[in-house]
């Protein structure tokens, strides 16, 4: 039995209805409405304007209908229309982002999966005391530029898409280097990137059991990032900072990846230390989540990121990937967070995964 994270109050709009899958018409919401749709629940867009135009080139991922607002922030003021429509919204990456944490956060519709998660995913500070506390390794973090023993990476807080991160060779490559805001100095990991996509459905009683429930991998992605990516083939970083070009992390697109099937052990051991330690902390993460980290030549994982909800690496495997075809045939996340709805309102334990 997982934790109650909804109010009655806050699920009396759902009360003996199909409720309808609403998200943002954005970053991965045709399989948010293909999964919905395969299922048979009614599916709702919101969009900022009016609805865009590319639903009708995808008919099987086309919500029923669209709500539209005139910007993101202006949703608390649809909130009254979105319960009358028995809606349930699904984060996803730019929900969150364009409607702003906190007026998501106080969003009086019901949310599938624990918004206090946000507090913990939006700060890095508190992102690395879940993570630290859980055992999960991370890349060494500086508190001081002196204490500098090689390759860094300068994050700004609240930097979008790595904009304006600083790489730094070795500790006199850092000394240049003055700071315009709050941010943190890490290791830089040497290594190959993974995103990993997983789900924990705290109703699930089969599987690999975690928590309450269990936990699942769905997918795996690399990303594309400009212009780091392809920095390699200019040469070294001091020619290339002279000629005034700065490494960007900004994503630019998603590859599929898988892992050697020897690390998966590892893999589900960090991810299940991360779901167990958000119980303890805030009654635990529901749903989809991606583990970000990097693999080094040591086979060392190392965590620098965890984002709470769907990720867009996930829209490469709307028709499933290596690893969730092996617990269903042709099974997306998208389609997953259906099925967790499905359950829940059969089973009477939708506050287990709304709030
Ligand atoms: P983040 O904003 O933390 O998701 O980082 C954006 C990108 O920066 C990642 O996708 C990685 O390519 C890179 N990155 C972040 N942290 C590290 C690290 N400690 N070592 C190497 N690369 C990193």
């Amino acid at each position: 039995m997982g934790i109650p994270l909804a109010s009655e109050s806050r699920l009396a709009s759902l009360e003996g209805r199909t409720p309808t899958i609403a998200t943002l018409c954005s970053h991965s919401s045709l399989q948010i409405f293909h999964g919905a749709r395969a299922l048979g629940f009614p599916t709702l867009g919101i969009s900022v304007g009016p609805p865009p135009r590319f639903y009708d080139a995808f008919p099987l991922a086309r919500p029923d209908r669209f709500l539209s607002v005139p910007r993101a922030k202006d949703l608390p003021s649809a909130a009254e229309k979105l319960r009358a429509e028995g809606a349930i919204l699904i984060p996803h990456g730019s929900f969150v982002e364009y409607v702003g944490a906190d007026t998501f956060a106080d969003l009086d519709v019901p949310v599938f999966g624990n918004r206090a998660v946000l507090a913990w995913e939006s700060d890095r500070e508190k992102e690395r005391q879940w993570l630290d506390s859980a055992g999960v390794p991370m890349p060494r973090r500086y508190d001081d530029p002196s204490e500098v023993d090689g390759p860094v990476i300068v994050k700004y807080y609240g930097a979008k898409g790595g904009k304006g991160f600083f790489l730094a060779k070795n500790r006199a490559a850092l000394e240049g280097f003055t700071p315009t805001g709050p941010h943190v100095i890490q290791e830089y990991v040497l290594g190959t990137r993974y995103y990993m996509h997983f789900f924990y459905s705290p109703l699930s009683d089969r599987g690999y059991r975690v928590g309450h429930g269990s936990l699942e991998l769905l997918g795996m992605d690399r990303r594309d990032e400009a212009n780091i990516d392809e920095l390699y083939k200019l040469g070294a970083e001091e020619e290339l900072l002279k000629a005034g070009i700065r490494p960007t992390f900004v994503v630019t697109g998603n590859v599929p990846v898988i892992l050697r099937e020897s690390l998966l052990p590892r893999a589900f051991d960090v991810a299940a230390r991360i779901v167990e330690r958000s119980i303890e902390l805030f009654g635990g993460m529901v749903g989809p989540f991606c583990v970000e980290g990097i693999m080094t030549e040591g086979l060392e994982f190392k965590v620098f990121e965890v984002s709470t909800r769907i990720v867009a690496g996930t829209n490469l495997f709307i028709s499933g990937s290596p690893y969730s075809d092996l617990l269903e045939p042709g099974l997306s996340t998208g389609k997953r967070i259906a099925q967790e709805i499905q359950r829940g309102r059969s089973e009477h334990r939708l506050a287990e995964i709304l709030s």
